[in-house]
């Protein structure tokens, strides 16, 4: 049986992160075997992020960024400036390759395109069994298999489906992306528009829905072309390219391992921002902080709980997603229009201190929080 020292069931956006992280370490000579099934053949999605710099993991040459953006309800346009942040955005074909091209240095990172059936941990050992019937054996095993929940669980999903086109006309401005624009389908959920504009001709919009129903592509498709329609007009466009998504947006998501050394990662670790569906920045961060724990020898814990009040505050703001979805646009627009967006942004990112977040918090208008109160439980 093969022995490493770094097992990774998984080779996606946290599998392949953390692998990167390794090798910027003193543990880049570590044996890594990197388990993954989709190897070379996974669909190219659109990754975004805020930060004061575009963090060191995102290729220069795919680089893109804007400084403001608009939520927009019927004609008013709410348009705002980020002072210290930027919203960037990378494609993760570039990731991949990128990540890829790193490790071609690295004869001691291994690649197997095969697909993890089960892990054990017995005493300081974690034995990965593949679906070939293959073992190895691993001081630490890291797993981003994908999350699954609960059958019983009624949670919601962000759906989305997105086109980036490239328009005859010039009908995009760059210079301002669409965090949200609420002029959307009639649903029973909370549904909105996602616009980035990469020139005047081009852009990626999606159409997103936070839900508990499954909300077939088709359909997605043709609220988000009827938006197009009623926002654009006639206009000729080319489709260059289409993703589409789920994401769980939970605070139920508990980690089931098999041991201390069998470590999630990723979406499955709890991750990803329960009230908006962001992970990417999160998975950096914490691959990071995870490397520095191995490095002096992991005597610390090596997950990642998040703050009992930033889950307090994600279950009210799942609460009213659940109960009263169409009162969601107006608590983002007075999200944004209270506070400076970037302590909007950073209050998202769980990075404010508790006297910055009562200061944005008793800004708001809070009937439907208090309403949000009355429904209160684990999302
Ligand atoms: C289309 C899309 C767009 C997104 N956009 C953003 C965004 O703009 N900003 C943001 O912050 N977040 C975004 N997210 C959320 C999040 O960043 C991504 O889902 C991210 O890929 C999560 O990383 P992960 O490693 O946890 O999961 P994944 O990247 O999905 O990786 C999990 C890997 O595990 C593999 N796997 C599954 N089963 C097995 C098995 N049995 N054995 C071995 N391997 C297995 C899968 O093939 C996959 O490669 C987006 C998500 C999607 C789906």
């Amino acid at each position: 049986m093969k022995k490493y020292d770094y097992i990774l069931a998984g080779g996606g956006c946290a599998g392949l992160s953390l692998v990167y992280h390794l090798l910027d370490s003193s543990l880049k000579n570590s044996q890594i075997l990197i388990l993954e099934p989709t190897l070379g053949e996974v669909p190219n999605k659109t990754w975004c992020y805020w930060n004061t710099a575009a963090l060191p993991i995102h290729p220069e040459a795919a680089r893109f960024s804007w400084n403001s953006f608009y939520l927009q309800q019927g004609k008013q346009q709410h348009q705002h400036g980020l002072e210290k942040l930027s919203y960037y955005h990378l494609n993760s074909h570039d990731f991949y390759a990128h990540v890829l091209e790193k490790i071609k240095n690295f004869p001691n990172v291994h690649f197997l395109k095969a697909e993890v059936s089960a892990i054990r941990c017995i005493e300081n050992e974690v034995y990965v069994e593949t679906n070939t019937s293959e073992t190895y054996s691993s001081s630490y095993v890291f797993d981003s298999r994908n999350f699954v929940s609960n059958e019983n669980q009624n949670i919601l999903n962000q759906v989305f489906i997105g086109l980036r086109i490239k328009s005859q006309t010039a009908v995009f401005d760059p210079n301002s992306m669409g965090l949200m624009d609420f002029d959307t389908a009639s649903s029973s959920d909370f549904d909105f528009i996602y616009t980035l504009p990469f020139s005047s001709q081009e852009a990626l919009i999606e159409y997103t829905a936070y839900t508990s129903e499954t909300r077939g592509e088709e359909a997605l498709l043709s609220s988000l072309k009827d938006f197009l329609q009623q926002k654009y007009g006639e206009l000729a466009y080319e489709i260059t390219f289409q993703e589409s998504g789920q994401i769980p947006m939970t605070t139920r998501v508990q980690p089931q391992t098999s041991g201390p050394r069998h470590v999630r990662i990723g979406t499955a670790a709890g991750w990803t921002k329960p009230s908006t569906g962001y992970t990417f920045a999160q998975i950096q961060e914490n691959c990071n902080q995870l490397v520095t724990r191995l490095e002096k020898g992991a005597t610390q814990d090596l997950r990642f709980p998040r703050k009992s009040r930033f889950i307090f505050y994600d279950n009210i703001l799942l609460s009213i997603a659940h109960h009263w979805p169409k009162r969601l646009p107006e608590v983002f627009i007075n999200l944004f229009s209270t506070s400076s967006p970037d302590l909007v942004f950073r209050f998202l990112s769980e990075k404010t201190t508790f006297w910055e977040e009562l200061k944005l918090l008793s800004r708001l208008k809070f009937g439907i929080f208090l309403k949000g109160l009355t429904r209160y439980g684990t999302y």
